[in-house]
């Protein structure tokens, strides 16, 4: 009998390797990259661990090459939904009454597996599928997983030491139960380690998910199921459904046993999610816990005591990384006129730099946006800005999609701090500037917290600390994620658990323990050790 109490200490992050040309684990990639570049993966349903192919199909492309075809894929129907919850609430039974430390090893099973044999394997997906280039890959679809996985099994084991104090003659004690039903864990193309996390998170609570990848990061999040398998995860625990996220909403969210959404994605989504499942509230057997991460419009405050050279790179680091694709990515900057002309040039000569293209080349710092409809938002965002009056392109603007869907680094500078995409969420490689006069920084800064509905995140460069204090207290709604002399990209698990609240999301902060506890129900439990047998306080008798 299993009665020790094991800690779970707080780990250390998974350090990035470097991929220097030669190094063990270039060549790895390198030879991971070319055999997933000459395969067609055919990938299945997977519900109770049973692989399922309905002939309704779709296709997986490389978005930087998109007429190679990475894998074709099986699309859910009704019938396969319902299967999975039946799967699922089957594989409940068992699965919430294993120890925890149980699911702690299995977790932990995943992290050592994903840092070793399947790392070059999930980055190679995430490269060809996502359009990642290898250092993009290494932080997310390696590094950041890994370090969900140890993380959560030491924010686990700090809830479950919540406990209550025992009074006289009793005993308390409070019993995380998992909630009662399954998790619906919808995920975004832009992050692996955010798919795995929506999913696993509850699971290692003890609870049982049907999983909604994106179809356009369906090849990386393939592997991880197999990852999951290796590392023992149960049949059923987790369920993998690709195909249209409408259709799994909607059945999933009419089922009795609906318990909760885990999601990360747009806000539109995740509002069409919210009021289905308001609207379906009756059925269900408890109240649904609904999380959500969702979209932004993330700032760059640049107080006039900036160094300029430090603005330009955070603004260019963090509009154009992952070509803009992070939730975090800076996309729109209020930048006094006085330094606005010095720090365009020096991101002129970045740009100038840069080289765009596939992700096997690893010279190329930047890489495809996900898929056609992205392209063309972008191309109609950088149209809408040559056309207009008060807004000129200053850096990039070319957009090209006869290979791959390029959109080159784009700088749009506006005189109106309303222009269309200092408001609007692109999600590519587009940043809006917008110049203000030196002494109008309070204005400014007000505009900056008004413009938009989001709250995701945020930056504020300055070397005048009381000022930046200042604005950081007067931006104290603006973002969940706040950096200061920093580009507002690049959370790190359990450094910067991450997420914002207005129309970002419900601000759960993934890779902490706050979002953990949303997976719970807890009971409490008091013990009498001796019962009273006379119902008479001391004062009656
Ligand atoms: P998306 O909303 O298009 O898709 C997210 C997921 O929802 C996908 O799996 C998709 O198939 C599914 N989906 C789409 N329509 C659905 C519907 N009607 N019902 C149920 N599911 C549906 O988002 P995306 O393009 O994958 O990701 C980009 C968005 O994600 C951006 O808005 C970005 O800001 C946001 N994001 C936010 C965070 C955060 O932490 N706040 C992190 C990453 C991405």
């Amino acid at each position: 009998m299993n009665n020790s109490i094991i800690t779970f200490p707080s780990p250390a992050n998974e350090p990035v390797k470097s991929y220097l040309a030669g190094s063990p684990e270039r060549v790895a990639l390198e030879k991971e990259l070319e055999r997933q570049s000459n395969i067609v993966v055919d990938i299945p349903i997977i519900i109770g661990g049973k692989e399922i192919r309905t002939g309704n199909t779709g296709k997986v492309t490389c978005p930087h090459d998109h007429k190679h075809v990475l894998a074709t894929y099986h699309k859910v129907g009704k019938e396969e939904i319902e299967m999975a919850i039946e799967a699922a609430m089957e594989a409940q039974k068992e699965w919430r009454k294993t120890p925890w430390t149980t699911r702690a090893a299995i977790a932990l099973k995943m992290a050592e597996l994903l840092a070793t044999k399947y790392r070059p394997i999930i980055n190679a997906a995430c490269m060809l599928g996502q359009s990642k280039n290898i250092y993009q890959a290494e932080i997310d679809s390696a590094c950041e997983t890994i370090d969900f996985f140890r993380y959560n099994v030491h924010y686990a084991s700090k809830i479950y030491q919540m406990q209550p104090k025992n009074g006289n003659g009793q005993i308390n004690h409070t019993e995380f139960r998992p909630l009662e039903g399954f998790i619906l864990a919808v995920t975004p193309f832009n992050f692996t380690s955010i798919a795995s996390n929506l999913c696993m998170t509850p699971v290692l609570m003890g609870n049982v998910a049907l999983w909604k990848p994106s179809t356009t990061s369906l090849l990386s999040n393939y592997y991880l199921m197999q990852l999951y398998k290796e590392a023992g995860l149960p049949d059923g625990v987790i369920n993998f459904l690709p195909g249209s996220g409408a259709l799994i909403g909607e059945v999933a969210t009419q089922s009795k046993y609906f318990a909760g959404i885990h999601f990360t994605g747009s806000t539109s989504t995740f509002n069409s999610l919210w009021r289905q499942a308001g609207e379906n509230l009756g059925k269900y057997i408890g109240y649904p816990r609904l999380v959500g991460e969702t979209g932004g419009k993330d700032f760059i405050f640049v107080h006039p005591s900036a160094d300029p050279k430090a603005v330009a790179t955070a603004a260019f680091c963090g509009a154009f990384e992952f070509q803009g694709q992070k939730c975090s990515a800076a996309s729109r900057m209020y930048i006094p006129k006085s330094l606005w002309s010095e720090v365009l040039e020096d991101m002129k000569r970045m740009a100038s730099e840069v080289k765009m293209g596939d992700v096997k080349d690893p010279s190329n710092f930047i890489n495809a946006v996900i898929d056609e409809a992205s392209f063309d938002k972008c191309k109609s965002y950088i149209d809408y800005a040559e056309a207009a009056e008060d807004a000129k392109v200053v850096i990039g603007g070319t957009c090209d999609k006869s290979v791959g869907y390029f959109v080159s680094p784009t700088v749009i500078e506006t005189s109106n701090p309303h222009f269309k995409s200092m408001e609007e969420e692109i999600f590519g490689p587009i940043i809006t500037v917008y110049p203000y006069d030196d002494d109008k920084v309070e204005e400014t800064v007000k505009l900056c917290d008004e413009t938009s509905p989001y709250g995701l995140t945020g930056a504020v460069f300055g070397r005048d600390r009381m000022a930046v204090e200042k604005i950081s207290e007067d931006l104290c709604y603006a973002a969940g994620n706040f950096y200061i002399n920093d580009k507002p990209t690049g959370a790190v698990v359990g450094m910067q658990p991450f997420g914002g609240a207005r129309a970002s999301g419900t601000d759960d902060k993934a890779g902490g323990e706050f979002n953990l506890i949303r997976w719970v129900i807890p009971r409490v439990i008091k013990e009498t050790l001796v019962s009273p047998t006379d119902y008479r306080y001391s004062y009656l008798k």
